[in-house]
């Protein structure tokens, strides 16, 4: 069976291998095809965890001097992970700061603008009111938005906030908003205000096609349009109020644009390429928890968090990327589950 490794830790520099060289790893992870999302794309066979972190990523021969007789290995490659079962026993679940932390406020942060397209100004000014606040604890802000005819009620006040303290790096966002427009989007970037993109219309397609037309739904959401003009992308599904949490699912959305009845909605032109659909999952979302140098590719110093997949998410038919599963799955280093042997 193929296995693939994905997605989780953060940080490379190349000075880290050499300086960690000295302590045996814990773990060992050899012989599948490990998916780093890095700067270059980098698809190794070797991964190596020390202490909850990615300590090395390569060619096997860079890291066997990692390997001592206490590192655990575990083959990627042949009918089984030899080593998951011993590697989930051995390395029991545990929580800290990097798996739950609050960074803002959200969702509804005032009523008289949730959900409403025309807001009175009393309504807009408490907005207002709430954003300054935010901006006066460093804090993250992510605002539910559905409709782009409106937006320009929360960007205005975003703008008005962002002349007397610039919000770039408090990752202000944006949920929802899958009709967004192209100068939606590039007011949004200005700002530095991210997207929280999701699946809502794998569920919504055909009420949202009654709603705005064939023509309109071939480029929405406007994925590319929004990664080419450089807005931050988090990819997510609004779970578990609205939708399953499963984020094959909504890739598989993303990549062929079909509703769960099957109607194929968006045209080529905002159907991301995997890759680009992976890292909006990972590095994207990632920028949304301010956690980019903590997690969001396999890379030296990041959090060994990854899991292993049944099936490989760039090889097979877009079709089946909605069923792959975790195989094993490793957080902090720490094998926390293993699925069902196949
Ligand atoms: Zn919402």
């Amino acid at each position: 069976m193929n296995r693939m490794f994905v997605l989780g830790g953060v940080f490379a520099c190349a000075s880290a291998l050499a300086a960690s060289s000295a302590q045996p790893a814990d773990t060992v992870l050899v012989h599948g095809r490990i998916v780093t999302l890095d700067a270059k794309s980098t698809v190794v066979e070797v991964l190596a965890i020390r202490d909850g972190r990615i300590v090395a990523v390569g060619a096997f021969a860079k890291v066997k001097s990692l390997i001592a007789k206490e590192t655990r290995v575990a083959q990627g490659r042949g009918k089984e992970l030899e080593d998951d079962k011993t590697l989930t026993q051995l390395l029991p679940m545990g929580f800290g700061d990097s798996m739950l932390r609050f960074s803002g406020i959200g969702e509804n942060v005032a009523w008289g603008v949730y959900n409403n397209d025309d807001p009175g100004e009393a309504s807009r000014e408490q907005l207002y009111r709430i954003c300054q606040w935010a901006t006066s604890r460093g804090l993250a802000l992510n605002i539910h938005w559905h409709n782009d005819k409106s937006a320009g009620v929360v960007l205005d006040v975003f703008e008005r906030v962002n002349r007397e303290y610039p919000i770039a790096k408090l990752c202000w966002t944006l949920a929802h908003l899958e009709d967004a427009s192209e100068p939606t989007l590039k007011r949004m970037k200005t700002l530095g205000v991210g997207w929280a993109l999701q699946d809502a219309g794998y569920f919504e397609g055909e009420s949202q096609l009654k709603e705005k037309g064939a023509e309109a739904m071939k480029r929405l959401p406007r994925i590319n349009s929004a990664l080419y003009i450089g807005v931050h992308v988090g990819a997510g599904t609004d779970a578990h109020r609205v939708a399953s949490y499963n984020p094959w699912v909504a890739l598989r959305w993303m990549l062929d644009g079909k509703t769960v009845g099957g109607a194929a909605l968006r045209g080529p032109e905002e159907t991301p390429i995997r890759e680009n659909a992976q890292r909006m999952y990972t590095q994207g979302s990632a920028w949304f928890a301010f956690a980019e140098k903590e997690r969001g590719s396999l890379e030296v110093g990041k959090l060994a968090d990854l899991a292993v997949l049944s099936k490989d998410y760039f090889k097979v038919p877009a079709e089946e990327i909605g069923e792959i599963e975790a195989v094993m799955t490793v957080v902090g280093g720490r094998g926390v589950y293993e699925g069902v042997k196949r």
